[in-house]
């Protein structure tokens, strides 16, 4: 993307001519940079208006059912079914008899095939997936046909060579599965963290039922679709739609040998004392509130984009975002305004646009937490900074925003945003940058930026966070493990580490 370097003033920005520019309010400094719409075309997605629980591989109704909206437009997509305590008892009966009969019985390379067609029936359907992500959920289209398809389809592919491969993975050691695995997933990458969970527990022979967000739970459907469509033997991965209760039912179901949870650090908490005392497996993924360090020697406009993916990626619905910058005090001044001026171009809208940067807020909810977050920000005097963008007049919506000021007492340096919010606090030596970077309850994620890779190493093994990235940001791949420290839970995902959490390793 090229753009201005210097940022022009209101005054000099003639608009262009544009006849497709709807009529509104006059230009404003940021839309100099204002394209054309250009929409994904979703015609040639064909929701249903009502869908069922998908159980023993078929699809079954529920006594009750509840809408997921599009938070851009607040149109309702379709109606899910909401599981009660009897559907999840049935869906995990149907796993448990899967695992027994059939999925733990199979040749490890027979069930390496069907994760491969899972994986390859996600990279046809890509376009379907990507679209669906952005009406339910509101993340920028760019994003989730860039990232969370084809990354989702990733963690199959790589998955499915490991099935065959397990006595390899603990060379010595036994590593049987464990039977149910029960997981229960957020709204924030709701394919990518269903492939997640899904992946590696069927490339260790386990089945599993699984459990979307209530706000958006379309993709772990067409997900289910797809396991329909490769013949998937019934039973393998259940999907049941629903909300807190349906989750609360499945983890606490004692039929579930293993549980796999992202999401708050409050449910989890929640979730590790309902466990407490059984012999189920645990595993969580929770919030955080990583430190994105900037040293004076960085490639400085280099930073600038990674600390801006790192928190406007997503709208900042990512619990890794780079939420506190920490950048050396030298160049604070410079790092603020060159960060303000790439923030001038980011364009806030429509999530099927293919020029969005920064989509909507998943829900209302979410919303109400940001602003009162943001509002407690203002109150204990840190100097706030919102992109002046117009926001639409539906759905949920928060401008790209950044606090300068910030003290590590503040609440916005503390908890988690959660959107795009990034508070911006300075260091002058690197041994302040690790004491303020790790002082926190969190510890998922980290990042560095200098020119000097020695200085790079040595603060990555002192910063106590699950996932470092070096001169880069919001990079994921399946073959890297990720999961926290502290308060960010415990237990990895991706990677060889991923698998064992989902088998019984013996020696
Ligand atoms: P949440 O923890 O309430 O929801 C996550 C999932 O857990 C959803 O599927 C939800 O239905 C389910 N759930 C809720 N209560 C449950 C219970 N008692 N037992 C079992 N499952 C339950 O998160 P949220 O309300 O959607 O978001 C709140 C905050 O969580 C956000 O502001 C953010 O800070 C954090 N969050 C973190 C991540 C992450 O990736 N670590 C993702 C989403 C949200
Ligand atoms: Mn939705």
């Amino acid at each position: 993307m090229t753009m201005q370097k210097t940022p022009r003033t209101k005054a000099q920005i003639t608009p262009r001519p544009d006849a497709a520019r709807p009529a509104g309010p006059a230009l404003e400094f940021g839309d100099a940079w204002t394209y054309a719409p250009a929409p994904e075309a979703r015609d040639h997605v064909k929701l249903k208006s009502r869908y069922d629980l998908f159980v023993d591989g078929r699809w079954q109704p529920a006594k009750k059912y509840f809408p997921t909206i599009s938070p851009s437009t607040e149109e309702k997509l379709a109606e899910v079914a909401e599981a009660s305590p009897e559907d999840v008892d049935r869906a995990v009966s149907a796993a448990r008899r899967a695992y027994e009969r059939v999925w733990s019985k199979m040749k490890p390379g027979e069930r390496g095939k069907y994760i491969y067609r899972i994986a390859r029936r996600i990279q046809e359907k890509s376009r379907e997936l990507a679209v669906v992500e952005s009406l339910d959920g509101g993340k920028p289209i760019k994003e989730s046909r860039d990232v969370d398809v084809p990354i989702s389809a990733a963690h199959f592919f790589y998955y499915a060579g490991w099935a065959d491969k397990l006595a390899y993975a603990f060379p010595g050691a036994g590593a049987r599965p464990l039977g149910v695995a029960g997981q229960v997933i957020p709204w924030n990458f709701p394919l990518l963290m269903a492939a997640w969970k899904i992946a590696p527990a069927l490339a260790c022979g386990n089945t599993v039922v699984l459990k979307p967000a209530e706000t958006t739970p379309l993709t772990a459907l067409l997900l289910a679709q797809i396991c329909e469509e490769i013949d998937l033997p019934p039973g393998v991965v259940n999907i049941v739609t629903g909300a807190g209760a349906t989750g609360s039912a499945l983890v606490s179901h004692p039929g579930v040998d293993k549980v796999a949870f992202t999401g708050s650090t409050a449910v989890g908490k929640r979730i590790q004392q309902a466990l407490a005392g059984t012999s189920k497996r645990l595993t969580l993924e929770l919030g955080g509130k990583a430190a994105n360090i900037v040293f004076a020697d960085a490639a400085l406009d280099q930073a600038v984009e990674g600390i801006i993916s790192g928190i406007f990626f997503n709208q900042g619905h990512v619990c890794c975002a780079g939420s506190r910058l920490l950048v050396e005090e030298s160049v604070h001044d410079l790092v603020v305004k060159k960060l303000r001026d790439r923030m001038m171009t980011l364009r806030v809208g429509d999530p099927l646009d293919k020029n969005t940067d920064v989509g909507a807020i998943n829900s209302r909810m979410q919303l109400d937490k940001i602003k009162e977050l943001v509002a407690a920000g203002e109150r204990e005097g840190a100097e706030r900074f919102s992109t002046p963008c117009a926001l639409p007049q539906k759905g949920f919506w928060f401008s790209p925003t950044i606090f300068t000021g910030v003290t590590l007492s503040h609440r916005i340096a503390r908890e988690e945003s959660f959107g795009p919010v990034l508070s911006i606090l300075t260091f002058r030596t690197p041994e302040e940058a690790i004491e303020k970077a790790n002082n926190t309850f969190y510890g998922l994620s980290a990042g560095i930026w200098t020119d000097k890779g020695a200085k790079l190493f040595w603060l990555a093994s002192r910063l106590k966070a699950g996932v470092v990235w070096g001169n880069t940001y919001n990079k994921f791949d399946p073959t890297s493990p990720f999961g926290g420290y502290k308060e960010s839970g415990f237990g990895r995902e991706g990677g060889r580490a991923g698998l064992a959490p989902y088998l019984e390793i013996d020696g």
